[in-house]
């Protein structure tokens, strides 16, 4: 919709050094520095947040993480709070990324939970579904999605209201292989359907999942596809502003 601003967030993942980041940071602020119609964003590794904010600060380009901890502070070895990335300047994070869900035992309810301590240190959580393979042969994606948003959407109309959503499939995240502008949209409608039940149907919907200048701009064409969570991309400025000029 036109209401909705388009909006092109980067996942690191785990890659980066203080060395490597600097140039693609360099090159982020010399590309993008003068978006402005569409929210752009990179999730990096959280030792680099500070690096991350000396680099972006004044450019339009924002900063956030991969995970936050459901809790605000106290005996969490090892877990990083909200309060802690918002002192780095962070405005959004990610929560629920398939990789934590698989590697890392996430469960719904825990990403909820991490999406309403995001929330209340000021941070905008960017809450990650999506079906695996299987989970679309057999034909349960829009079930399984709907699982996925049920806590979430729990958290209420006020909440959900300031949240991002990324429909990521598993099976095209890092696979190269990506989901038809079709494929995305049918789920992007279904989600889009849910958030409007629960009062937030005006939340951006971005769609991850082998991302490329090539494909985003037929992908952001669709009704519901409000931008792109872009992973192995987003590690080159030049083809992640590419993205972003598509969107
Ligand atoms: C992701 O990690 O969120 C992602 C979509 O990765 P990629 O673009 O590499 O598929």
């Amino acid at each position: 919709s036109a209401l909705r601003r388009k909006c092109v967030l980067g996942n690191w993942k785990m890659n980066g050094s203080l060395a490597a980041n600097a140039s693609l940071l360099e090159a982020l602020v010399a590309a993008l520095g003068k978006v402005q119609n569409v929210d752009v964003g990179v999730a990096v590794p959280f030792p680099y947040l500070a690096q991350a904010q000396q680099a972006l600060g004044g450019s339009p380009v924002r900063w956030g993480a991969q995970d936050v901890s459901a809790h605000a502070s106290g005996a969490y070895t090892g877990e990083v709070a909200g309060p802690m990335l918002v002192d780095f300047g962070a405005s959004f994070v990610l929560v629920g990324h398939s990789e934590r869900r698989s590697l890392h035992g996430e469960t719904s309810d825990v990403v909820a939970d991490k999406a309403k301590a995001a929330l209340a240190a000021g941070l905008t959580p960017v809450v990650c579904v999506g079906e695996t393979l299987a989970e679309r042969e057999a034909g349960t994606t829009l079930a399984v999605i709907g699982e996925q948003l049920a806590p979430v959407l729990a958290l209420g109309a006020d909440a959900v209201k300031r949240m991002i959503v990324a429909y990521e499939p598993v099976w095209a995240i890092g696979t190269g292989r990506t989901a038809s502008p079709e494929q995305a949209q049918e789920v992007h409608a279904a989600i889009r359907e849910r958030l409007r039940q629960a009062g937030a149907g005006e939340v951006q919907v971005l769609y991850g999942g082998s991302v490329k200048a090539a494909n985003a701009a037929s992908l952001f064409a669709m009704a519901d596809i409000d931008g792109g969570l872009v992973g192995g991309a987003s590690l080159d400025a030049q083809d992640f502003a590419g993205i972003v000029a598509a969107a």
